[in-house]
């Protein structure tokens, strides 16, 4: 789960170095393995989690102890805590699952709720679409996760909460859907019916087949109604379909005016700190050019593990059984990377956007097992260590509620002899992240950048003796970044494409 492009760490510093890059990926999040229930020792300064014995001192003055590897920092530890053996991959469990209160212990469900545009656009088949989409997640779910809950908010002019009889349990109209807190305020007040799948399939199979199109698009109020009833319930997950801007209450992106991005903005930012995955599909327009700012609705996805999808009406059945599909192997997933200063963290990928200090803690919300992160380090200009140790310390909640630390330690040993470094070197590594850099840059609209990003480093393996491989490595970079800058239809279009390639998989990219 995790490796880097380099076997071996440069003594010295060269104008060229062929770049430093670890990767980690979170299929084996899901694989059973050993778990030691407990905390584990850290570092009180970094958090570098201890995992060699060897590294514990007795002294008769200071105590038994340890120096960290990474921050350098005296730690004083209790003889009775220690590791007994080296941990290179050891598992916490650092927090159980809460207790339910029930007597009999049973199995709590997902919570869904798809919050579904209603507007008048949505006539001519795409509503229709969509209850049939919906209509077999239902039936899906009833069969393969019966204690998930289901909720439904429709949105058109006004916003409606629906419950599983059909009823409207709840209506914001008006002035509301200009006001944050009302709209939040009424849903968290809601006393809504937020029940099992398996007692309730059939009353909302029938309540679905009754949604009828109409008016504008409050898409904004939408997606807070649905938000809050989510976290009230600990998070979950939201399906947000549309076919048009949203254009009534706040979050309207019609204006050229920043409120309404930066609305979508923070309640981003708000899902990925509830444990809310949001999906969203835009449905395009066959011959007209709709446009939906999939770039602004596309961080919702990005920042908390879901996807973005940009689809035509005969689409939406297939991309409904694809969320279906997907499995959240860990959420609230939190990664830190730790390095001695000899080995600076410059970037990270995989992400939405450029991560000011790559080296804190990095909140991914919810991961599916082919999700990958990708860091860059870069050495200073000696590096003094005979060997440089980097771990990896995912934090995560299993399906089962319970809370991990997973803690992934590698030692690289310092060489002075370059060829044996660039003979050792993985270019496909560092590619899948140049990959990543460069579906960042073109997300944020800088195309030049996607290429120089490419370019430099098919330049840079070229120029290395590891030729046949290179050779593989430029060719699929270059299909890559064909695909980045090919000129879209929309913006919509772009938006959903080089969304993808910040999520591109190594492994799929060289398979
Ligand atoms: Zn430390």
């Amino acid at each position: 789960m995790f490796k880097t492009s380099f076997d071996f760490i440069l003594g010295r510093k060269t104008k060229e170095d062929l770049p430093y890059v670890a990767s980690l990926s979170f299929e084996e999040l899901g694989k059973p393995k050993e778990v030691i229930v407990g905390k584990p020792i850290q570092c009180q300064r970094c958090g570098g989690v201890l995992t060699d014995p060897q590294s514990i001192k007795k002294d008769p003055k200071i105590g038994t102890h340890f120096v960290c590897a990474f921050c350098g920092t005296l730690n004083l530890v209790d003889p009775k805590d220690l590791p007994s053996h080296l941990m290179e991959d050891v598992d916490f469990i650092i927090e159980e699952a809460m207790e339910i209160k029930t007597t009999k212990p049973e199995v709590t469900g997902d919570n869904i709720v798809a919050v579904i545009d209603i507007s008048g656009s949505m006539s001519g088949g795409k509503l229709e679409a969509v209850k049939r989409s919906l209509t077999e997640t239902i039936k899906d779910l009833k069969v393969n996760a019966p204690q998930t809950k289901f909720g439904l908010i429709a949105f058109e002019s006004q916003v409606y909460l629906i419950n599983f009889k059909g009823g409207k349990t709840l209506t914001v109209s008006g002035d509301d859907l200009h006001s944050q807190e009302k709209v939040a305020e009424k849903f968290s007040r809601a006393n809504y019916d937020f029940l099992d799948v398996e007692k309730t399939a059939s009353k909302w199979i029938e309540t679905l087949s009754k949604l009828e199109p109409m008016n504008n698009t409050a898409l904004g109020p939408g997606l807070l109604g649905g938000y809050t009833l989510l976290k009230m319930r600990g998070g979950g997950r939201l399906l947000l379909l549309t076919d048009g801007l949203a254009n009534t209450g706040f979050g309207s992106l019609e204006s050229p005016s920043t409120t309404g991005k930066n609305f979508y903005k923070e309640i981003a930012e708000s899902c990925k700190y509830n444990n809310i995955i949001v999906d969203v599909v835009g449905v395009r327009e066959e011959a007209a050019e709709s446009r939906l700012a999939l770039k602004t609705l596309g961080d919702l996805a990005l920042e908390t593990g879901g996807d973005i999808y940009y689809v035509t009406m005969q689409e939406i059945e297939r991309t409904f059984a694809d969320i279906r599909g997907k499995g959240y192997i860990a959420r609230e997933v939190e990664v830190k990377m730790l390095t001695p200063p000899s080995l600076k963290i410059v970037d990270v990928t995989g992400t939405a956007y450029e991560t000011p200090k790559p080296e804190e803690p990095i909140r991914l919300g919810g991961v599916t097992e082919d999700r990958e992160i990708y860091f860059e380090m870069q050495t200073s200009k000696e590096v003094k260590e005979e060997e440089v140790p980097i771990q990896a310390q995912i934090q995560y909640v299993d399906p089962q509620g319970r809370r991990h630390l997973r803690v992934v330690t590698k030692k690289v040993k310092k060489t002075e002899d370059e060829k044996q470094f660039t003979k050792t070197y993985n270019p496909k590594i560092t590619g899948a992240m140049r990959v990543q850099q460069a579906g960042r840059a073109a997300y944020q609209g800088k195309a030049e950048k996607a290429k120089e990003i490419i370019g430099k480093y098919q330049k840079q393996i070229a120029a290395a003796p590891m030729a046949p491989e290179a050779k593989v490595v430029a060719n699929v970079l270059q299909k890559e970044l064909n695909e980045l800058v090919a000129k879209a239809e929309s913006e919509d279009e772009a938006a959903v494409q080089s969304a993808k390639k910040i999520r591109v998989s190594g492994k799929k990219l060289f398979e």
